[in-house]
């Protein structure tokens, strides 16, 4: 089954919007155009000769990697250098590369729901939303005959999305004036003539990003000339906001500090773990952070949590995590982040169902820290 590029990007992104994405990240198409035609996907954390070679060889259309390739400015495609080299060789292949990595990461459900959800966590929040999206309430007024439509338009480009339910709306139903003057072309009533029809509000909350869309595709849609519509923005992104760093849940039951090292070490499939800190009797509130996470030490503890797993802890983050009686594990920047391949692949066979491109993991996936 071949798929545009673009049909797969907005899988991605409506679960992780590049928004989210932090200032100096850089993520999205880095390779290739968005019409180009998929057949087969290379799913990868890095973007490696070894993975362009695996990528060339399996006559893959497109690599969708976590880590930008392409990250800071480029001063030069030349095959002289390792990175011009990649780029150049991908090109001639025709192979699209594609980066989705802190819009990932902070995602509501995205990489960190992910790993959550792996270690068998329930009731998981965000641990750190400090980046909510702004949210708006966005009322339309129709001719009542028109609301249904009205309503599936809300739906269908993501307004009225809260948690676990979508088409959210909610309208009520009054009488609304207007008169058309002249050089108009109204679709209900004279021109001149003061008109009086029966109307519904209709209202849904939008984030931020999907705003200028769906008051675009509402008016497509709305039967009237001139569409009238109020934006409202809202104080509540917060609570409804559950994107940001980190993810925090409850364990099912209890676990003592020593079986939860050998359960997190089989789950994600480590053969050595990492720790700091004070190892409490028994761990039921999980917090983590893939990647490098030790900055959430304070916010675990804030929260009540009884360890926080992540990558990339250093002396000084040990040092932290024992002076606050705290409890870090370190599974590596790898061992966290690794199965964002298999994020990436349930999120695509998700939402394109029957048309998912034929998927394949990277198998130059590598650890670049050796434990002897
Ligand atoms: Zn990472």
């Amino acid at each position: 089954m071949s798929v545009k590029i673009s049909e797969i990007i907005k899988v991605i992104e409506t679960i992780a919007p590049r928004a989210l994405a932090e200032d100096w990240d850089n993520v999205g198409l880095q390779i290739g155009y968005h019409q180009q035609l998929i057949k087969r996907v290379l799913l990868t954390l890095d973007v490696t000769s070894e993975v362009v070679e695996e990528a060339v060889n399996q006559k893959v259309d497109l690599i969708i990697a976590h880590h930008p390739f392409i990250f800071k400015g480029l001063k030069t495609l030349s095959a002289d250098h390792e990175k011009g080299r990649l780029i150049t060789k991908l090109i001639k292949n025709d192979i699209a590369l594609y980066v989705a990595h802190t819009n990932l990461d902070k995602a509501e459900f995205g990489l960190n729901d992910f790993l959550a959800h792996k270690l068998g966590l329930e009731t998981v929040r965000s641990l750190d939303p400090s980046d909510p999206e702004k949210f708006y309430k966005l009322v339309v007024y129709v001719p009542s005959k028109a609301t249904e439509k009205i309503v599936e338009v809300f739906g269908k480009n993501g307004a009225g999305a809260i948690g676990t339910y979508d088409y959210c709306t909610f309208r009520s139903s009054g009488v609304g004036t207007f008169r058309p003057l002249m050089g108009s072309n109204p679709f209900i009533g004279k021109v001149n003539t003061i008109e009086n029809v029966n109307e519904d509000r209709v209202e849904a909350i939008v984030p931020e990003g999907l705003l200028r869309n769906t008051i675009n595709q509402l008016k497509k849609t709305h039967p009237y000339e001139e569409m009238a519509y109020d934006v409202v923005p809202l104080e509540n992104g917060r609570i409804i906001n559950q994107n940001g760093f980190g993810k925090i849940g409850l364990l099912k039951e209890p676990m003592k500090g020593k079986d939860f090292t050998q359960y997190v070490k089989k789950v994600l499939n480590l053969s050595t773990l990492r720790g700091a800190g004070i190892l409490p009797e028994t761990v039921k509130r999980v917090a983590l952070c893939s990647g490098a996470g030790a900055d959430m030490i304070g916010i675990a503890k804030a929260k009540k949590a009884d360890v926080l797993i992540t990558g990339d802890l250093k002396h000084h983050d040990g040092q932290r995590a024992a002076e606050n009686n705290f409890w870090v594990l370190d599974a590596g920047h790898f061992g966290t982040e690794k199965c964002v391949t298999e994020c990436l692949e349930a999120m695509i066979i998700a939402g394109l169902g029957e048309k998912t491109p034929e998927l394949i993991t990277a198998r130059g996936l590598k650890d670049y820290i050796f434990l002897y």
